[in-house]
Order: C-alpha cells, then sequence, then structure tokens
C-alpha cells in the first residue's frame, strides 16, 4: 500500500473527484490504481469561504515500487505504515493473575490487553455497573443529589463516560496504539468513522454501551470484575532483595487480595487513595495542573466565524476552537476540553464541592457551545508537600460550592461583569445549561486573584481571534479545577513505580496521560510492560 497525504479538494466535492484527483496527483492511468482506502479526512477552514478537506489516502496501485520510485523526495508520498497491532507475548502457562484498579480508559485497555494476551486479569471499581452509574450521575444533576462512590468522576467507565467523547490527542505514537484503542471501540460499537475523521468523537450515550461491551470481552476472555469495590490500602513487603514489592490489596469491606502485579489506574480525581499510596510510602510528587471556569457561547456564532457561509455544513459538524494567551503576569490561559453543541456538568466527587466539566452527545446539537478556560499553575503556587495541589483544588471548590448556595448551584457570571469587576445579578440571553443550577455572583470569591486577572487580560485577546467571545452575555460558571491530575506518581523505565516493584502507575491519575485516548494508550503500554515482566523480559527503550 501507498499512503498518499495532503490531498486536497473543495469542501463541496462530488463524491467521484477523489478518484481523478489521485491519478492526477501520482499521474497514473485509471487501471493503475486497484483500491483506494480513506485513512484520515481532516479540513482547512482557515479560509471559512473555501473550506478544503484534507485526505491522507492509502492506495493499492500496479507497480507500488515504480510509484514510490518516481515521488522518492516528495513527502506526501511513501509507503503506508503498517498500523496493525502485535501482542508482544501471552501469558505464562499458569501465570498469576493481575488486578487493575480502575475501570476509566486506562484501566479497561490495560484489562482488556491483559485479557486478549491470557493474563486473566481481576478488575476492581469502587463505583457501579455503568447503567446504574448513569441514574446516580443524573441525580445530581437533577436533583441536586451527589453519591460519592458512584458520579461523573467515579463507576464503569471513569470520568470520560459522561463527556464529549473526543478521542484524539497530541502524543507521540509511533507504535499506532491509539489505533488499536479507536479499534476496540468501533469493535464495541463506536462509529467506523472515528478511525479516519480527524477529530473523531462517539458523545455520551454511545460510550455507555461500548464500556458494557468492552466488560463482557473481557469476562469472556476469563477476566473478573469487581464493582462497589473500593481499593483502602495496598500490601507492600520487602523481595529477597529487601525492595519494596506489591503483594497484594486491601479492600474497603476487610478483604485481602493477593497479586504481585497491580496496574493502578485510578483517575485524577482518588484524593483519598492517592492519601494511602503517600501513607504506604508509594512515591509521588506534585505537578502542574490548571484552574478556571467554563464559559458558554450561542453554538451558533462560533459556527459562523469558524465556518462562514459554511457553518452548519455536514461533514463540518459544529465547530470547534483552540485557544492560548500568554498573559502580561506570567500565565498561560488556554481553552480545555471545548465541547461543541454540548453542556456543562456538574463534576464533583465530594459533598460540598462544586466542579464544572463539559460533555455532549454523538449529534452536538445543544444550542451552547463550551469550553474550560484555564489557567496554568505549578507547584510553586501552594505549599510544598505531595498532596498540596489536592488541598488547592479543595479550596476553591469548596469556595464554589458556597459562592453557588450551597446546594450544587454553580456560581455563575456574565463576561462584561467579569470584565468590569462586578458581580453578576442576573443572566442575558445565553442560558447556561449547567445542571441542578447556576446562582450569579461574582465567580472572583472562588478564584484565585492571579487567575482572575490573567483570564480578564486572555478573554480579550480571544476576542480579537474569535469576535464575540468576549460578549457582556457569555456566561461563565466554575470552577474547573479536575483539568488533569495534581500529583504524578513516578514510574521507572519498566512502568514500574519506582520505589515499589509490581506496582504500575498508570493514565491520568498517575500523571501519564490526559483524556480518554492517551488514556488508553497509556493502559496498553502498562499492559505490555506487565507482559514483559511476567515472562522475564525488559520493556524494550
Ligand atoms: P478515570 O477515567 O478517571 O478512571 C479511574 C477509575 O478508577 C474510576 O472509574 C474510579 O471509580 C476508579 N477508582 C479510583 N480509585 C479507586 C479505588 N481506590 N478503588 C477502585 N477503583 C477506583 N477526555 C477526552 O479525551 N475527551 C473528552 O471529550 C473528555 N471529556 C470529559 C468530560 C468530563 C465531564 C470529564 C470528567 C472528563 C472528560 N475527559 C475527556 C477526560 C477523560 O475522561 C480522562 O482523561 C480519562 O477518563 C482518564 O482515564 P483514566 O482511566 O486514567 O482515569
Amino acid at each position: 500500500m501507498i499512503r498518499l497525504t495532503e490531498l486536497r479538494l473543495p469542501l463541496h466535492h462530488e463524491e467521484g473527484a477523489l478518484r481523478p484527483a489521485i491519478l492526477r496527483r501520482l499521474g497514473l492511468d485509471d487501471r493503475d490504481l486497484e483500491a483506494v482506502r480513506v485513512f484520515r479526512r481532516g479540513y482547512d477552514a482557515r479560509n471559512p469561504r473555501a473550506i478544503m478537506l484534507v485526505y491522507t489516502l492509502d492506495l493499492a496501485v500496479r507497480d507500488e515500487a515504480g510509484v514510490l520510485r518516481r515521488h522518492a523526495g516528495d513527502p506526501r508520498v511513501g509507503p503506508a505504515p503498517d498500523t496493525r497491532y502485535q501482542f508482544v507475548g501471552r501469558a505464562p502457562e499458569g501465570a498469576p493473575r493481575p488486578i487493575v484498579i480502575g475501570t476509566g480508559p486506562c484501566g479497561l485497555l490495560a484489562a482488556l490487553v491483559l485479557a486478549q494476551m491470557g493474563f486473566r486479569p481481576i478488575i476492581l471499581e469502587r463505583g457501579t455497573v455503568v447503567r446504574e452509574r448513569t441514574k446516580d450521575t443524573w441525580g445530581l444533576w437533577r436533583r441536586g443529589v451527589l453519591q460519592p462512590e458512584s458520579n461523573v468522576q467515579f463507576g464503569e467507565g471513569g470520568a470520560g463516560t459522561f463527556s464529549d467523547g473526543k478521542l484524539y490527542s497530541g502524543i507521540k505514537d509511533p507504535r499506532f496504539l491509539g489505533r488499536k484503542v479507536l479499534e476496540e471501540f468501533v469493535r464495541a460499537g463506536a462509529p467506523e468513522e472515528i478511525l479516519y475523521v480527524s477529530k473523531p468523537h462517539i458523545g455520551t450515550f454511545r460510550l455507555v454501551t461500548m464500556v458494557e461491551s468492552i466488560r463482557a470481552q473481557i469476562e469472556a476472555l476469563g477476566g473478573e470484575y469487581r464493582f462497589g469495590t473500593k481499593v483502602v490500602d495496598l500490601l507492600v513487603e520487602p523481595d529477597a532483595a529487601g525492595q519494596r514489592h506489591v503483594r497484594g490489596v486491601a479492600l474497603a469491606g476487610g478483604e485481602v487480595l493477593r497479586a504481585d502485579q497491580v496496574v493502578l489506574a485510578i483517575g485524577h480525581s482518588a484524593r483519598d487513595t492517592f492519601g494511602m499510596l503517600r501513607d504506604r510510602g508509594v512515591f509521588l510528587e506534585p505537578k502542574p495542573f490548571s484552574i478556571g471556569v467554563r464559559i458558554e457561547h450561542p453554538q451558533g456564532m462560533i459556527d459562523r466565524v469558524r465556518f462562514g457561509p459554511n457553518a452548519g455544513n455536514k461533514l463540518l459538524g459544529a465547530a470547534d476552537y483552540k485557544l492560548v494567551h500568554h498573559c502580561g503576569n506570567g500565565r498561560s490561559v488556554y481553552s480545555f476540553c471545548m465541547c461543541p453543541g454540548g453542556r456543562v456538568v456538574a463534576a464533583t466527587s465530594e459533598p460540598g464541592r462544586v466542579v464544572t466539566n463539559g460533555m455532549s452527545q454523538y449529534s452536538r446539537a445543544e444550542f451552547n457551545a463550551n469550553a474550560g478556560i484555564v489557567v496554568g499553575i505549578s507547584p510553586s503556587d501552594y505549599p510544598d508537600h505531595a498532596l498540596a495541589g489536592v488541598e488547592f483544588q479543595r479550596t476553591w471548590e469548596s469556595l464554589a460550592f458556597e459562592a453557588g448556595g450551597g446546594d450544587y448551584r454553580a456560581p455563575g457570571q456574565l463576561v462584561g461583569d467579569f470584565l468590569a469587576g462586578r458581580a453578576s445579578t442576573a443572566l442575558g440571553e445565553v442560558e447556561p445549561s449547567y445542571k441542578p443550577g447556576v446562582t450569579p455572583t461574582d465567580l472572583a470569591r472562588c478564584l484565585p486573584d492571579f487567575a482572575v486577572t490573567a483570564m480578564r487580560e486572555a478573554l480579550l485577546a480571544f476576542d480579537a481571534q474569535i469576535p464575540g467571545f468576549a460578549r457582556a452575555d457569555a456566561v461563565m460558571t466554575g470552577v474547573e479545577t479536575r483539568t488533569s491530575s495534581p500529583i504524578r506518581i513516578r514510574r521507572g523505565l519498566d512502568l514500574q513505580s519506582v520505589n515499589t516493584a509490581g506496582l504500575f502507575p498508570a493514565g491520568e491519575g498517575a500523571g501519564y496521560a490526559g483524556g480518554i485516548l492517551s488514556a488508553g494508550v497509556d493502559g496498553i503500554r502498562v499492559a505490555e510492560a506487565l507482559a514483559y515482566a511476567a515472562t522475564g523480559r525488559e520493556v524494550p527503550r
């Protein structure tokens, strides 16, 4: 196969226009082109009046060597890479069962690949099965009732289940592990298009059924799930050389499960588990994350700015944006987890706190566009101990709870009022989507001063890029604190904890992923590292 990249055609091109364009581009006769597969389809909307579709294509041609020779030196023509996933090994006969803690994308992919290699993992999840969890999550959104063990952050499917389901990432991925994640998602019921559109997303409802389908596959391969099963302690014992080695876990009910290999895929909100790990002496350290608010605009406004007369085109879908501004006070402000045509959701896992995030359905057809507008902070912003970032997050989440009225409504403010430094007393035309509701107030009550200063400057800079971004009636709700993990559970080249052998910290909570796709990729990497360790081999560098 030959890979041809950067083949550009106008947005409204006829279906049959692709083949002649390929023939022209490669100087081929029609009979020389045997098969065409779209590997990726993106778009270039820099000129909204002349949007171009940009194709990456895999082609079967009659004389592959000849075509490659004729186009040697053209970076857009080359052999198509082999993206098929190769397992790194099989579980040895009678291999002990590893434990996977957490069923977010990281734990799910780790467990699936372990099961596919014959390891029969035991999967422990503090929350409930995804259907129960859906009811509990809606309980907070509809009635203001939080279930601390079953919510947007905790339960089958992990944090990304009630999300926009964006499935792209900027990570380096030389082994195409992201492709393996997407292929498993398609096998579990995701639409095929996620394999070729440049910014795939699946929305919330499909994620729910996919998570169930992956569970069925893992169980069919000998894996075993236990829900409502919170890990509250680690068994750590010295090995023959006197080094710390994990030997199992203790569960909330008092039961102890022994295992020499434990994947720790607990996400960024398992604050109690972070504390337990620190108390057990597992090496962890603070890391940078971000804090800010969600902002909402009419989706139609974003579509018109980004796509001009092509707003509403089916292939383009609802428009997104990605913004960054470096401020005079040395802070950077950026848009985070932008959800076109979606809604802002209550995302706390702890009582007495308010946290925002965003989600959408596959259709992305809701009225508002929303995104986090967040300010980067580093461990130098708070006292120097491993879990100080968690305390920092909690402080602002509690203040947001208070400012919202103490019943899980979010504090909200109009952009015009925020820029003018006055509290909002009413909301305008842009109706906030956050449930159970929004209390107009002054968001400066629940954000650090440096964040408020930086966001004021950035909103005006963003308005220069997207006219209307700083419109007076755009709504902001807060606080957005769970942008990534406030800690890193440091691991070595063998992907095991640097001071506790057999423990594989993984995914977003351990500080090695940010988003569904990268968490899934990290899950595969950790499953592979575990297989290498189980078969006495080193993880290749
Ligand atoms: P998680 O998904 O957080 O999973 C951790 C799991 O571990 C949880 O199920 C938890 O219950 C369990 N657990 C924790 N502690 C224990 C314990 N002690 N014992 C047993 N089980 C435990 N990312 C994107 O790429 N695209 C998006 O569109 C997107 N939208 C999002 C929308 C929302 C509302 C949220 C909250 C997040 C969104 N994200 C999105 C981020 C994405 O969800 C996370 O990056 C991803 O889920 C991290 O995966 P993970 O497996 O590392 O951790």
